[in-house]
C-alpha cells in the first residue's frame, strides 16, 4: 500500500550480509517454495528485517529461518510470514487486519504496506515497546498496538475484515471469532508443539464457519494472561 521514504535510509538499506543482495535471495528462496504474490515479494524484498532483530543476529536476518527476539519469543520465519500473508490477500485484501502475537512487529509491518488499518496486540510489554520503536523509526504509521492478552483481540476496534495469530492454541479463542466481520478470514496456527498446522477459518454470511488446514508450521504458544 504505501512504501516510506525511511525504509530507504542507510540503515536500513545495510551492508554486506544485510544488503539488497542478501534480500534478493531470501525472496529467491520464497519464490522456490510457491510464494508468487508479486506485492508479498516486493515487499519482504525491501522491508529490513535486520531492523526487527537483536544487532548481534543481523547478519542472519535473511536466512529463510526462525530468530530469537528475547522473553523465549522468536520472530517467524520469512516463509511463514509470506504464506500467511498471502492466504490473507487471496481473497480480496482486507481493509482492518487484527494481529495476535507483535513479536519482533515484522509480521505487522509486512502486512502495513499491504493493507490500510493493522492492529496489533502483545502480551510482553518489553517486545511491544521495542515493536512499536521500529515503527515508529520506518514510519508506519496505519500499525496500532495494543498491551493485552491476545485471547480477547480488541473487541473496542473490531469487527475485523481479517485476524491472524502468530502464536498456536489449541482452538480459535471465541472472542476473536466474534470479532470477525461477516466473511472475514481468519488464520491460526492449530495442534501441539511439533504437529501444528495453519488453519484458515472462514466464516460466511449465514455464520456458518468453515476450516481449511493449509501447511504444517512451527510456532510458540498462545499464552494466557499478561507478561
Ligand atoms: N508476529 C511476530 C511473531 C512473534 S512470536 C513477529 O513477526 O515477530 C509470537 C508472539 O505472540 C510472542 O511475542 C508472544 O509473546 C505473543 N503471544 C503469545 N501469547 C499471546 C497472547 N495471549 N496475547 C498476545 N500475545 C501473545
Amino acid at each position: 500500500m504505501r512504501m516510506t521514504a525511511s525504509i530507504r535510509t542507510p540503515e536500513a538499506a545495510g551492508l554486506g550480509m544485510t544488503s539488497q543482495r542478501a534480500r534478493d535471495r531470501l525472496v529467491a528462496k520464497l519464490r522456490e517454495e510457491g510464494i508468487a504474490d508479486p506485492r508479498i515479494l516486493d515487499v519482504m524484498r525491501t522491508l529490513p528485517r535486520h531492523l526487527f532483530v537483536d544487532e548481534a543476529l543481523a547478519p542472519r536476518a535473511y536466512e529463510n529461518t526462525a530468530l530469537p527476539i528475547g522473553h523465549g519469543q522468536t520472530i517467524s520465519q520469512p516463509w511463514v510470514v509470506a504464506r500467511m500473508t498471502a492466504a490473507l490477500l487471496e481473497h480480496g485484501v482486507p481493509s482492518r487486519v487484527l494481529e495476535i502475537g507483535t513479536g519482533s512487529g515484522y509480521q505487522a509491518a509486512v502486512l502495513a504496506q499491504l493493507v490500510p488499518e493493522v492492529f496489533t496486540v502483545e502480551r510482553i510489554e518489553e517486545l511491544l515497546r521495542q515493536a512499536r520503536r521500529r515503527f515508529r523509526k520506518l514510519k508506519l504509521e496505519n500499525i496500532r498496538s495494543r498491551h493485552d492478552d491476545g485471547h480477547l483481540g480488541w473487541p473496542a476496534e473490531g469487527p475485523f475484515d481479517a485476524i491472524i495469530l502468530t502464536a498456536a492454541g489449541e482452538s480459535v479463542p471465541q472472542d476473536l471469532l466474534a470479532q470477525l466481520a461477516p466473511g472475514g478470514v481468519l488464520l491460526a496456527p492449530l495442534g501441539p508443539s511439533g504437529h501444528q498446522r495453519l488453519v484458515r477459518v472462514r466464516v460466511d454470511a449465514e455464520g456458518g464457519v468453515q476450516h481449511e488446514a493449509l501447511a504444517n508450521v512451527s510456532f510458540v504458544p498462545l499464552l494466557g494472561g499478561i507478561g
